[in-house]
């Protein structure tokens, strides 16, 4: 028997005895989750360093405190999302009561990516647990010290009969797809996505998609641009650019391009200094294989600042290209790097325009104090999350469900979201044997009242 096939059955043996369905359960791991964190902050860290030179603030910032949010978020409200909440039902049916109680899945497994390899597992983690399943995490092998401080930590701070993580890459994860899983939460890209569909296809098992794209941004001139500039760089900037909701490339016309430009430049040397590779702020390229890729979109343009690429240092500066063909390399994929390029449109409706003949982005963001303008992204232009002002920042509020649609994903997590991925909403009906008033239903159907019944039917309400 493989380790995946074991690994699971011993999951799902874990749910059947029912480990994990009382609140207290799932309050208990949820605190010891958050405990986990708290107690290794200082071991956690530095993975995150040795993977992806991420600062500690950063670290903080985007990944731990994250998913303590995330947990601090849900705990006190566990009570109110696992309550079966009554509905009223029609009055054709009385008396009768209607209920939407939610239910665990059973055995889930979580599959991660490298950019953020301890929040894009744990975070699914919170929505898993809190909705009393059992799961598998499958941490990325690119973060490879981040999976080894995972496959440590998770068993020695939750229960073993319903949590376990397997480590390993492409193979593993194929061992693991030819396991039943009640649901595959899966982030990462839209390639491996489609491998992850198909597999959960066979079984006919629900999936999350959390995949990526490019996120296109649109300035004008209406807004302080030094403002904005610096938003845009920290947003391009955060993770080294390795970031599923980072702007991927703007959207302006040449004069508000000219105008932007400066405000780049210095936002830049504003956050890391004129010489990023000093920075110990400043994020490393995860592989040197990556760093190649994106050496490799950067060959043949001309910078308006930045461009230096240390293969072995796994290092990309920030860079920003102005007045980008449409078909350029730049334009091709999602960059996953800290390459920021300007594409020039005529007006905002040429900017939607632009997004609309593209895949369906995972954000969207808009720098403009027009109305008008804010309105007709909001209506004219379809992405998973759409944000005015602040790029990623709509990701740190449990509140608002995160995920993506058409090509950049397909169902949705954090806060109240995950609770649901992760539950099954049964529909309840409760009706007394006495009196049968379901007895109009029966046949046969002859008599006046059964005719009288098919003509209010058909009436309506
Ligand atoms: P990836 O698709 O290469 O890998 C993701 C996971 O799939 C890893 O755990 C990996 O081990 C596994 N995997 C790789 N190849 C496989 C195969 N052939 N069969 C089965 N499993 C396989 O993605 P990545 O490079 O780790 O992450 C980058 C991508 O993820 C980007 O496209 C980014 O936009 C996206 N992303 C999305 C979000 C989001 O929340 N929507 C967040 C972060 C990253």
């Amino acid at each position: 028997m493989s380790r995946a096939q074991q690994t699971t059955q011993a999951l799902r043996a874990g749910f059947d005895a029912g480990v994990t369905r009382s609140r207290r359960w799932r309050r208990d791991q949820l605190r010891a989750l958050r405990r986990m964190l708290v107690e290794n902050q200082p071991e956690i860290e530095q993975a995150l360093r040795d993977d992806l030179g991420k600062h500690p603030m950063e670290a903080v910032i985007t990944e731990i405190g994250m998913v303590i949010a995330e947990i601090d978020y849900a705990l006190p409200r566990l009570r109110r999302w696992m309550r079966a909440r009554t509905v009223p039902l029609p009055l054709m049916l009385a008396p009768t009561r209607g209920r939407i109680a939610p239910e665990p899945l059973g055995v889930v497994l979580i599959i991660g990516p490298w950019n953020y390899p301890l929040q894009l597992v744990l975070n699914p983690l919170v929505g898993a647990l809190a909705a009393g399943n059992t799961a598998v995490v499958k941490p990325s092998e690119l973060a490879r010290a981040t999976s080894v401080v995972l496959a440590d930590l998770l068993p020695r701070y939750l229960d073993r009969r319903a949590i376990a993580v397997v480590e390993g890459g492409a193979e593993v994860t194929g061992e693991l797809l030819e396991q039943r899983f009640d649901h595959i939460f899966f982030t990462g890209s839209e390639k491996v996505g489609g491998i992850v569909a198909t597999a959960a296809a066979r079984t006919l098992t629900p999936v999350t998609l959390e995949l990526g794209g490019k996120s296109p941004t649109y300035i004008d001139d209406s807004v302080d641009l030094a403002a904005a500039a610096r938003r845009i760089m920290w947003g391009k900037l955060l993770n080294a650019g390795q970031t599923c909701v980072a702007p991927d490339y703007v959207l302006a016309t040449p004069a508000t391009a000219r105008a932007l430009l400066p405000h780049l430049d210095r936002a830049t040397r504003e956050l890391y200094g004129s010489d990023a590779a000093a920075s110990a702020d400043y994020g490393r390229i995860v592989t040197t294989r990556h760093t190649e890729r994106l050496a490799q979109m950067l060959s043949d343009v001309e910078p308006a600042f930045g461009g230096d690429v240390s293969i072995e240092g796994r290092y990309v500066a920030p860079t920003v290209v102005d007045a980008v063909s449409p078909d350029s390399p730049l334009m091709q994929e999602e960059i996953f790097g800290p390459i920021l390029p300007i594409v020039h449109v005529g007006s905002a409706a040429e900017a939607r325009a632009f997004i609309r003949a593209r895949p369906k982005p995972l954000a969207a963001y808009v720098f403009s104090r027009r109305r008008r303008v804010r309105r007709a992204f909001l209506t004219e232009t379809s992405s998973g999350g759409l944000s005015f002002g602040a790029p990623a920042a709509h990701l740190g509020a449990p509140q608002l469900p995160f995920g993506g649609v058409g090509a950049s994903g397909m169902g949705a997590y954090h806060g109240e979201a995950s609770f649901r991925t992760f539950s099954h909403l049964k529909s309840v009906l409760d009706k007394p044997l006495h009196p049968d008033t379901m007895r109009l239903a029966y046949p046969p159907y002859r008599g006046r009242v059964k005719s009288l019944l098919r003509r209010m039917l058909m009436r309506g309400r």
